[in-house]
């Protein structure tokens, strides 16, 4: 049998290979991104309580009605926007999904797509997969600012979709209100849309979070993706949740429906319970999540690693270039084996990584004693 890959430059995803090395040399892992934590007792019981009281067949394709007038209530309070619960919001299988369907929608074969690298990995074979071709303005350390001249520089007439990611997962960095201006003022007049993967959006340490649901104009151009993994600290459960115009949404959902149709029912009903019974303000992830960057940054800080800024995200990004001269992924291979640290190294999330950049990726969505003992290690380099 033969049979052309797809998608042949794609292997297996970093995440999966420095979770499996963790595995394999016993090494504390602060590669792939989850926490080793429980998450709220209250909202496991809720959904041991659904699973055991009868909501175990299919949800609504767009969504348990409970969670969607939950994530209404949410977006109301956090951002001061409205959105239509029928119209606007669907659940899907994890922000995974919600990407994959607002890409596959909108992408035609030989559209444009730009993307911000480093950027996550689920996004160019989403646009390949749909005969897309992605263009990349490029982020260079320590700051990773956009530069709006480069990104207006790679826009044509075939430019169909912008994706952005604000706290940036790999690096921490969090955008600026007039970042999402100058990105409106480049396709305010043009037919491009905005995917605006926004998972770490109750997890920055600045005064207020940026998020395109704050720009009205925006918005009406926008998919915004979230996910319960990050804000419930239950990645496993794969709950995330696309809000968008109805003209955008009714073609993303012509994907969901076909993709998983729907999402799993419990989880939906217990983490809608849960946020509609006892809205907590979404701002107590930040300062929880702070400590922990704290006392992984506190812990590193005579180390050898220095410390790049960390403005939302639970990832610190730490160069190693006093250290070592090996390349980031052969780095990442020494740490697990002889060091018994996995990290994620940052070079993968570059088309054309800059060449003498030293970057790794820890994720401090751990438990102190966890964090403690990986720095211990680290800071023997
Ligand atoms: N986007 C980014 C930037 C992420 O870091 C992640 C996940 N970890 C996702 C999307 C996917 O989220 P989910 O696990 O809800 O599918
Ligand atoms: N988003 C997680 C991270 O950045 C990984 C999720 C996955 O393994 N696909 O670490």
């Amino acid at each position: 049998m033969t049979l052309t890959s797809k998608l042949p430059q794609v292997g297996t995803t970093i995440f999966t290979q420095m979770s499996s090395l963790a595995a394999q040399y016993e090494a504390i892992n602060l590669s792939q991104g989850f926490p080793d934590f429980s998450a709220d007792h209250a909202l496991l019981e809720r959904a041991s309580h659904a699973i055991l009281h009868g909501n175990n067949q299919y949800a609504p394709m767009i969504g348990l009605p409970i969670l969607r007038e939950a994530i209404q209530n949410l977006i109301a309070r956090y951002y001061g926007r409205q959105v239509d619960v029928e119209k606007e919001i669907t659940v899907t299988s994890g922000a995974s999904e919600a990407i994959f369907d607002g890409i596959t929608a909108l992408v035609r074969p030989d559209d444009e797509v730009i993307l911000f690298d480093p950027a996550y990995d689920l996004y160019e074979p989403a646009v390949m997969l749909a005969g897309g071709v992605c263009k990349r303005v490029v982020l260079t350390a320590p700051d990773f600012r956009p530069d709006w001249s480069q990104f207006a520089a790679l826009v044509t007439n075939k430019t169909r979709l912008v994706l952005i990611n604000t706290p940036h997962n790999p690096t921490g960095t969090c955008w600026q209100t007039e970042d999402l201006e100058q990105l409106w003022q480049v396709i305010k007049d043009k037919n491009i849309n905005v995917l605006s993967d926004e998972v770490y959006e109750f997890i920055h340490y600045q005064t207020q979070s940026v998020s395109v649901h704050r720009h009205d104009q925006l918005a009406q151009r926008s998919m915004v993706v979230s996910s319960f993994g990050k804000s419930f600290h239950l990645t496993g459960w794969k709950v995330g949740y696309v809000v968008a115009p109805e003209i955008i949404t009714r073609e993303l959902r012509k994907l969901h429906q076909y993709i998983t149709f729907s999402t799993a029912t419990p989880f939906q009903q217990a983490i809608g319970e849960h946020l509609l019974d006892t809205p907590r303000a979404s701002g107590e992830l930040s300062p929880f999540y702070q400590n922990k960057r704290d006392i992984l940054r506190s812990a590193l800080a005579a180390s050898r690693f220095q410390l790049l800024p960390c403005q939302g995200t639970y990832f610190q990004l730490l160069d190693y270039s006093e250290i070592s001269d090996l390349d980031d992924v052969a780095f990442c291979h020494y740490l697990v084996k002889e060091i018994g640290v996995a990290a994620i190294p940052i070079s993968v999330f570059y088309q054309n990584p800059p060449v003498e950049q030293r970057l790794i990726r820890l994720c401090f969505a751990k438990d102190e004693t966890t964090l403690l003992a990986a720095a211990q290690k680290l800071a023997q380099l």
